[in-house]
């Protein structure tokens, strides 16, 4: 039984049986730990600033882009979700059915229904959800695992800025395989812990910071991400990753600033290229048999 001033993780959620070493990336809430064997990190701060750094994160504007970054999100979400369509293999027109976990305020489902999906969520934080709901959405307001939905029900679930904020993410990836249909996709989308974005900043990433986005503590890369999926049964379809940075912005001077956006620019493309980049787009499929 631990208590709530222990460090939350005693071992890789991954599943890996070995014992966690420390880093050299020292944040606010201790030293981040590693898995030597999947190269999992994850955070060593206790339970109780996990829970509170949570409880955070629950406003009724949730994750709703706004302006610019509103239209760039819906281009690039809506590229992702028509992608998805193809990789089911249901091309013939038939209303796919998606299922958003962790929808926050419902900004994904808008674009999912866009795409022509009949569009779902499930969020645990009650304001975000309301917001979502008020858009006309069906929201289940809590854990997915609470839901009760029904067996192979949905053609497409995904999972945004969510798994790099929980203690089991085996427990949830079961749930989500019983309820997806065989053939079905998941989308993943978390940062990438072993970027070049990682390397240049370490500590200094944003990502990183537990209060500004309430409770990142488990940071995936490719292989980590490929055991635990593939422990929970689904095949990898293919694993994406782009963007890199070298400073935030609150750390240069306006000079220094400018210089940092040309370097991302130019790192941009041999970053995607190697799996470097910071941001993880993983596609995986329920096997047919
Ligand atoms: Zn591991």
């Amino acid at each position: 039984m631990s208590t709530s001033t222990e460090t939350i993780f005693k071992h890789c959620p991954v599943g890996c049986s070995c014992t966690l070493e420390d880093t050299d990336i020292k944040l606010p809430e201790g030293v981040l730990k590693r898995c030597p064997s999947c190269g999992q990190l994850l955070s060593s701060c206790s339970k109780a600033w996990f829970d509170e750094s949570m409880q955070e994160f629950d406003v009724p504007l949730g994750t709703l882009p706004s302006g610019k970054n509103k239209q760039r999100y819906h281009q690039r979400m809506g590229k992702i979700l028509n992608n998805a369509k193809i990789v089911t293999g249901n091309q013939n027109g038939d209303l796919l059915r998606l299922l958003d976990v962790g929808c926050s305020s419902g900004a994904l489902l808008r674009v999912a229904k866009e795409c022509g999906y009949d569009a779902q969520g499930a969020e645990p934080a009650t304001q975000a959800a309301d917001t979502a709901r008020g858009l006309g959405f069906e929201v289940f307001p809590g854990f997915l695992q609470d839901a009760g939905f029904p067996d192979n029900h949905f053609d497409v679930i995904t999972l945004f800025e969510v798994i790099e904020h929980l203690l089991d993410p085996q427990e949830l990836l079961v749930e989500i395989f019983r309820i997806l249909k065989p053939g079905g996709v998941l989308l993943i989308g978390t940062g990438n812990a072993d970027s070049w974005t990682v390397g240049f900043m370490g500590a200094e990433w944003e990502y990183f910071d537990i209060r500004s986005h309430g409770g990142h503590i488990s940071f995936f890369n490719p292989k980590s991400m490929t055991l635990l999926t593939e422990k929970c049964g689904f095949e990898v379809d293919n694993i994406s990753t782009k963007r890199v940075n070298i400073r935030e912005r609150k750390h240069a001077s306006k000079p220094m600033y400018e210089l940092v956006k040309v370097s991302r620019e130019i790192l941009a493309i041999p970053a995607r290229w190697s799996g470097k980049g910071h941001d993880m787009l993983t596609t995986l499929r329920k096997p047919t048999s």
